[in-house]
């Protein structure tokens, strides 16, 4: 389900030009497509995860948010209440927005799958292929400029390459999704950051630059976001409860 307030395209004040006057018509054709989406979505039945889930948790915020962070899929209460990153990470990542004077509603956030994993699993490369339709076609009708990947999965979905993020968090990079071009800002996964500080303290970092990158142009495009996921996502994590996702660094 399409939730949230609908806001004006935001960035923290003072950081970037006023974004040119967009056309009122184009966007609310855009925001009944979302919420037309979002109730297809939500009857999917593609892959197996939709045999154990509660709901599908489509994604959450500003429709015409600048910012959008992809994480990797559905948690446990995130399955119980429909809406991403409501769990200890969700918190996190209300913290760290908030560092930098956002607020959840002036972003939008969504995850590579939209179903929850049976046992928080990672999600499989045919479930990843299965569902990636819609989240392209989501991004595709958010138009944001920026996108922060959270973590191995968005980054190497979104990217198209296989690097994984201990290596690419922190460096922005041009690429086309959906059709248009943005840029992409791997970050740590917030659930992989809550129990080692060390890597806490880079997404801190990685983070505080996101303000300087709303503010940036959006280079030109310079790479498809490719389909299908090409290689088999990493699955290492530390010592994560059960009830946290692994195989997020
Ligand atoms: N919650 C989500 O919605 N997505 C994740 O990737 C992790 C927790």
């Amino acid at each position: 389900m399409l939730s949230g307030p609908v806001l004006s395209r935001t960035v923290p004040s003072g950081l970037a030009p006023p974004a040119p006057p967009q056309d009122a018509s184009d966007e609310l054709t855009r925001h009944d497509a979302l919420t037309a989406h979002a109730a297809e979505t939500s009857a999917c039945t593609r892959c197996r995860l939709a045999q154990g889930r509660t709901q599908v948790v489509y994604g959450v915020g500003d429709p015409d948010a600048d910012l959008m962070f992809v994480g990797e899929a559905p948690g446990f209460h995130e399955d119980k209440q429909g809406y991403p990153f409501v769990g200890q990470a969700g918190k996190l990542l209300d913290r760290l927005l908030g560092d930098i004077g956002l607020s959840r509603a002036q972003v939008y956030i969504a995850n590579v799958v939209k179903c929850r994993p049976p046992g928080n699993r990672d999600p499989m490369p045919d479930e990843i292929e299965a569902c990636e339709s819609h989240l392209f076609r989501q991004i595709e009708l958010i138009e944001p400029r920026v996108i922060a990947t959270l973590g191995n999965f968005a980054t190497k979905l979104l990217s198209g390459k296989p690097n994984g993020i201990t290596r690419v968090h922190g460096a922005p990079q041009p690429a086309v999704v959906g059709g248009r071009p943005v840029t992409l800002y791997p970050l740590y996964h917030p659930a992989a950051a809550l129990y080692t500080p060390a890597m806490l303290k880079i997404l801190e970092e990685d983070f505080a630059r996101l303000p300087q990158l709303l503010g940036a142009p959006v280079p030109g495009p310079a790479a498809v976001a490719p389909l299908p996921v090409q290689e088999p996502l990493l699955a290492t994590a530390s010592a994560a409860p059960a009830q946290e996702q692994l195989g997020l660094f």
